[in-house]
Formats: structure tokens, C-alpha cells, sequence
């Protein structure tokens, strides 16, 4: 905004502070632009914070005028927070003291300026017309409330709120032929930043009950010391008791001998006073002690046993409580971790089952028959007409393979936690499918730069620890080689056992590292290339199906999780009669022709909600049943060439894409499985 426009701005601002206020002293001026400005008050003593930093958000002006708010009771520790927004992670927050403009309205019966509540400020004309201003720069914002908050926020400025909700939300607000859809995208995505925020405390509260475990498994193990040493203790009592009681006896038998041998005291005895008189080893009185301290001690020994026992009993009864409570937190946590999941993935459940994005191949050379209208809509140009389609997503012919990576990444992602998912190529040879799934070596396709992703973001992940594995198929007139195996043996076998899909024999291959996604990449061509040798074929005759799981095992929940991507580069279908292929040429056309048919007889069944789905009917539909039937994420992209040349091929192409866009497949499930032996899942 230039010089001149904030000039006439602040002359509104003034009027709207009032003369009430320049009365009352407090309206002081700005000595660097002549501007009036309402004096800030502030909350905490003089001296507690910079003037630049910290103070409240909100501006008040005197302190004859009652603007009640809370924030005078804010104290400075209440200043900086944080929050979570989407795209930025945890964001730092701090309450500034700012001068601003602040809208009232001369209340007649007490002769103050009162502050105008933001349901009428918004139609007063200074403001409307900024809201309008801000409305006409992103369309997608419409909600006038909000924009006066912001507004206020912003002291007014509207191009200052402009690049607050830009930075904040993105250009997704800049979209003006899709205001409501925009409006929804955005409160989608507060809904996710709050989903977030959610989860963020979950984690939190994780953190803490984790730490309170560790505290009790520590508090058990030393009762379990203690209890150890008591027992030892009781044990060795025991024994003393034991000696004890045996001297005891040994003492009283020693009494009563001593008893027994006793003169009698009436007659004394005349002794010979030659033989000397032998002299009692112990005195009666002495004896009579023995025999009491003794009945003592053996009376205190019984008190000590029942004591150390009841001592035992409460010590068992304290760890029998920790292991409960633990039991509990474990309960707990796994909940939590489950809840968190399905937080997570609430975003891709919302979007249906099968996503269709379009891409366009490079042009080289010649007239382009297609245009896009947005970045859902295209059209294609033929014979004078235009006809309109509409995709998930549709990617012009510049789009780089990181841009369509990008889009698809959400649902390739989801399978680290537990879903199922599937990506296919589907178009015309040579419209860029090869190139959208595996790509160049300095351009990498999808499948590449998935299992890369995947391994990265398994490697970062606390508590969780993953295995992923790879399998690659190649379907070559209805038959499937093993592309990963170091002998490959003969075609192998689709096998059903109730809803599980295998082929027995396939090669599996762990992968850890580039290197592995890069050995194994090399297999493949050197298998694909020993196959078409053999068998006088090419890659662009066979379907490809890369398929990686990934098993996750959350250390502390024990839950188990298993999810599986395949990316599928499907043959482009054949035009027979065109080629004129014969011999093994035509075989391969037909073979390709015939899975491609079984494919779309396939979708028109889901379609339909037929009761029948005729999966079975090649092996391409049966191997991708798992990811048809209801319990799957599946994305198809549609490539086509825009060479003029090619139009009724890609207007096929389109239409088939269009025809999956109807599809609804049903909601899709995690596959999370309990924890294997432990002590809580009995
Ligand atoms: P398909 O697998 O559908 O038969 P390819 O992926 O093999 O087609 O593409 C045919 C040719 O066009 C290849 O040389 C490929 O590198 C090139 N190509 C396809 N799409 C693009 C693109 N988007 N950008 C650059 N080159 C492309
Ligand atoms: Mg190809």
C-alpha cells in the first residue's frame, strides 16, 4: 500500500478514536508520522518486558472508558505459547504490543465511546470496503466475520491480512471459480489442523503416561528387591527360632535334672569332712531367669514370624496393584496409538475409492488436441468441438515426476499404516505410462520414489519397527514371470484362499537401503530383457506390478500393522486390425486385449453394484482384486499423448478415466492386527 493511501486511512482511524478520547489526554502523537494513536496501557509493572516484545494482543486506549477484558489478568509467563498448523508443524506464538485502531461508537446516554461490537463493525463503511478489498484478493476467504477480526488484527490494513491468510493457508484461497469449494477446502483443512492439534496432545499425553509406566516398572522392581531381602530375612528368623527353641528345650530338661538331684532343705546333709561339698554349677534363682527369659524370647519370636508374614502379604498386594495398573496403561496406550491412526488417516478416507488423475505426455512436435481448463478440468479440441473432462487432479504436459510423486503421495504413504493401496497406469502405448511409473534414470517414476519415501519415513518413526519387502510380476499373455527371481522357473500360479490373494513361489526381497531399491530395479531389466530375447516381445507387451509391504510392529503396544502398495504399469491396448500382427505379435495383441477387456468388464460390474464381479476372467483382474473389492485405496492415472494424431485414442482413454470416477468402492479398512503373547490380550 503506498505513502498516500495509509495517509487517508489514518484520518478515518482518527475519526473513528473520538474526541472523548484526545479529551481525556490519552491520545498521544506520533512524532515520526503526525499520526494520532491511542496510548497503550500496560498489563504488567513498567520494566517486566520490552516494549517491542511482550505485552497483549489487544489494544486498549484509557482508562476512563471501560473496555473489559480478561488479558489483564495475563501474566507474563502466559505470553508465549505454541501451536501446531499444518504444513509448518509447531509454530512459536507471542502476544506483541502493537499500536491499533480500535472502532467505537459514541453511546448517547453516558457520553462514552463504547467499542462497537464486530457484528456492526463489519458494515460500517470503512470497514466493508476493506473486506471487500480482501474478498476480491482471495476469493476462497468468505467469511466477512472473520476477515473483520482480522482486520482489527491487522490495524486495518488489508493488505497485511492478505499476506497473513497467504502465508498461513496458501494460494488454495487465490481459486475464484470455486469460492464454496475453496471455503469448504479451507475450514477442511482447520478441521485437519485441529485433528492435528488432537493429536499432538495424544502424543503428549502418551509421553507422560509412558513415563508414568517407567516409574512403575521401576517402583516394582525395587518392591521385588525388597521382597526378596524379607524373605531372606524370615527365612533366617526362622532358623534362629528354630535353634532357639531347641535351646530352650536343652535348658529345661537341664532344669528339671537339676530339679531332680536337688537335696531336700529340711536335712541338710552330713558330709564326711574329708570329701568337699561339689558347688551347684547354677543357683535356682538364676534357673528361674533362664526359664523366663527364654518363655520371652520365644514369645517375641512368634510376633516377629506373624509380623515379616503380614509384611509379605502387603508386599504381594502392592505388586499384584502395580502389574494392574501397568495392564491398564498398556490398554491405554494402544488405544491411543489406534485412535491417533485413524486421525491420521481420516484425510484419505474422506477422498472415496478410486482417484483418477490425468496425465499428459510431452508433445514432440505437431498440433496439442488438449488444453487444461483448471487443474481438474481439461479439454480436448476435435473436429471444431471441445468436450470438457474432469479428474482428481489433472497434470499438463510440463508437470515434473516430483509434482505428480507430490500428488499422489498421500495415498502411497497410507500404507505405512496399515492400508492397502494400489496405483495403475492406464492409457495408449507410448502416452508416458512407463514414464509416470518407473521414469529415467535422472527422472525416477513413481515406484522408485515411493519405496524411498516409504523407507525414509519407516526409518524415522519412534517406536515402530517396519519391514519392507518387494515383489515384481510381469503378465505376459495371461501367464506371470517372476522378475525378482535369480533362477526364474516357469509361469506362476494366482492362488485364493478365502480373501487372500498370493503367488506361490514369487520372489519377496527385503529392502533397506537405495541400494536394495537399486539392485533389485537391475534384476528386473535383466530378467525382463532374458524374457524378451526369448520370446521376441518388448516391455510395452506385458503389465507390470511392482508390490511392496510394509509390516509395522509398534514396540510398546506390540500392535501390528501391514500395509501394501502396487503400482501397476498396464500394456496399452492393441488395434489389431490397424497392424495387421500376425503369428506371436497378434497373440500378444490378443492376450493384451483380452486382460484390458476383463478390466473395464471388472469396473462396469463395481460400477453397477453387480452381485457378480467377473474377476477371475485373467490374471491380471484376479491379482487385483484385493484392491477392488472394497477394502483398498486404488488411484488410476490416465495417460494420454495430446498429438492431435492420437485424439480418438485419448478420448477413449478419457472416457474410460471418467467411467472410474463413478465408482465408489465402499470405506477402506486398516489392517492392524493385535499384539502376538502378550499378558493383556488374555
Ligand atoms: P508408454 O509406457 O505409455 O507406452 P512411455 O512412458 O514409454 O509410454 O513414453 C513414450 C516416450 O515418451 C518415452 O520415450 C518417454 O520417455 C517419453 N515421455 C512420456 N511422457 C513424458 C513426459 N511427461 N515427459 C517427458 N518425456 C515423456
Ligand atoms: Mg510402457
Amino acid at each position: 500500500m503506498g505513502s498516500g493511501a495509509s495517509m487517508r486511512e489514518v484520518k478515518n482511524g482518527d475519526n473513528l478514536l473520538g474526541q472523548a478520547e484526545r479529551d481525556s489526554g490519552d491520545v498521544s502523537v506520533n512524532a515520526a508520522d503526525g499520526r494520532y494513536g491511542s496510548r497503550l496501557r500496560p498489563f504488567t509493572s513498567p520494566g517486566t518486558a520490552s516494549s517491542q516484545s511482550a505485552a497483549k494482543c489487544v489494544v486498549m486506549d484509557n482508562s476512563s472508558q471501560q473496555e473489559v477484558t480478561s488479558e489483564q489478568a495475563v501474566t507474563e509467563d502466559d505470553w508465549a505459547s505454541g501451536i501446531y498448523i499444518q504444513g509448518k508443524g509447531t509454530v512459536m506464538t507471542n502476544m506483541f504490543e502493537e499500536k491499533a485502531k480500535v472502532c467505537k461508537y459514541l453511546d448517547a446516554e453516558s457520553g462514552l465511546w463504547v467499542l462497537l461490537p464486530l457484528q456492526w463493525e463489519m458494515n460500517i463503511d470503512f470497514v466493508s470496503e476493506r473486506i471487500k478489498q480482501v474478498m476480491g484478493a482471495l476469493p476462497g476467504l468468505v467469511d466477512q466475520k472473520e476477515i473483520t477480526a482480522a482486520l482489527r488484527q491487522c490495524n486495518y490494513d488489508p493488505d497485511k491480512v492478505i499476506s497473513v491468510y497467504l502465508t498461513t493457508f496458501g494460494d488454495v484461497l487465490f481459486r475464484p471459480s470455486a469460492v464454496e469449494q475453496n471455503h469448504s477446502e479451507l475450514n477442511l483443512f482447520r478441521s485437519h489442523s485441529e485433528k492435528d492439534s488432537v493429536i499432538e496432545d495424544l502424543r503428549q499425553n502418551l509421553q507422560t503416561e509412558e513415563k508414568e509406566a517407567e516409574n512403575q516398572f521401576q517402583r516394582n522392581s525395587n518392591l521385588a528387591h525388597e521382597a526378596l531381602y524379607l524373605s531372606d530375612m524370615v527365612q533366617h528368623l526362622n532358623q534362629r527360632v528354630a535353634e532357639l527353641e531347641a535351646e530352650q528345650q536343652d535348658n529345661l530338661e537341664k532344669i528339671t535334672a537339676l530339679l531332680n538331684h536337688r537335696p531336700p532343705l529340711s536335712t541338710p546333709p552330713t558330709r564326711p569332712a574329708s570329701t568337699p561339698t561339689p558347688k551347684p554349677t547354677m543357683d535356682l534363682r538364676q534357673l528361674h531367669q533362664v526359664s523366663r527369659l527364654t518363655r520371652e524370647l520365644s514369645c517375641s519370636n512368634k510376633q516377629l514370624r506373624s509380623v515379616v508374614h503380614q509384611t509379605l502379604a502387603d508386599i504381594q498386594n502392592q505388586v499384584e496393584e502395580a502389574v494392574g495398573a501397568l495392564e491398564e496403561l498398556r490398554c491405554l496406550y494402544r488405544m491411543e496409538v489406534l485412535e491417533r491412526r485413524a486421525l491420521n488417516n481420516e484425510p484419505l478416507e474422506l477422498h472415496g475409492n478410486i482417484q483418477v488423475f490425468c496425465r499428459f505426455r510431452r508433445l514432440s512436435g505437431g498440433l496439442s488436441c488438449l488444453d487444461t481448463a483448471s487443474d481438474q478440468e481439461l479439454l480436448v479440441h476435435n473436429k471444431g468441438t471441445t468436450k470438457k473432462f474432469t479428474f482428481d487432479k489433472v497434470y499438463p504436459s510440463n508437470t515434473t515426476q516430483e509434482e505428480v510423486f507430490e500428488g499422489a503421495l498421500p495415498i502411497i504413504t497410507s500404507c505405512v499404516v496399515g492400508y492397502k493401496v494400489c496405483i495403475l497406469a492406464y492409457g495408449q502405448t507410448g502416452s508416458g505410462k512407463t514414464y509416470t511409473i518407473t521414469g529415467t534414470k535422472d527422472e525416477p517414476g513413481l515406484n522408485i520414489r515411493s519405496i524411498r519415501e516409504l523407507l525414509r519415513m519407516c526409518k524415522g518413526k519412534e517406536n515402530m519397527a517396519y519391514n519392507l519387502k518387494i515383489s515384481m510380476l510381469e503378465i505376459y499373455n495371461d501367464s506371470l514371470n517372476d522378475l525378482l527371481s535369480v533362477n526364474p522357473t516357469g509361469p506362476l500360479e494366482v492362488r485364493t484362499q478365502g480373501k487372500v490373494i498370493s503367488v506361490p513361489g514369487l520372489t519377496h526381497i527385503e529392502v533397506r537401503t537405495e541400494d536394495d531399491i537399486l539392485n533389485a530395479m537391475e534384476m528386473v531389466d535383466k530378467n525382463r530383457k532374458i524374457g524378451s530375447t526369448k520370446m521376441n516381445r518388448e516391455s510395452s507387451r506385458s503389465h507390470l506390478m511392482l508390490t511392496l509391504s510394509v509390516e509395522g510392529t509398534d514396540s510398546v503396544s506390540g500392535l501390528t500393522s501391514c500395509g501394501t502398495l502396487t503400482v501397476c504399469d498396464l500394456a496399452g491396448p492393441k488395434h489389431i486390425s490397424k497392424t495387421e500382427a500376425k503369428g506371436q505379435s497378434l497373440v500378444e495383441a490378443a492376450a493384451i486385449n483380452r486382460s484390458l477387456t476383463s478390466l473395464r468388464q471388472v469396473f462396469t460390474a463395481l460400477k453397477s453394484n453387480a452381485p457378480h464381479v467377473p474377476f477371475r476372467n485373467s490374471k491380471l483382474t484376479h491379482l487385483l482384486q484385493p484392491y477392488l473389492s472394497g477394502d483398498a485405496q486404488c488411484c488410476v492415472f490416465v495417460n494420454v499423448s495430446p498429438d492431435v494424431n492420437h485424439v480418438v485414442d485419448t478420448l477413449n482413454t478419457l472416457q474410460f478415466g471418467y467411467n472410474l470416477r463413478q465408482i465408489a468402492l465402499g470405506k477402506i479398512t486398516q489392517h492392524i492386527n493385535p499384539a502376538k503373547n502378550t499378558k493383556a490380550d488374555k
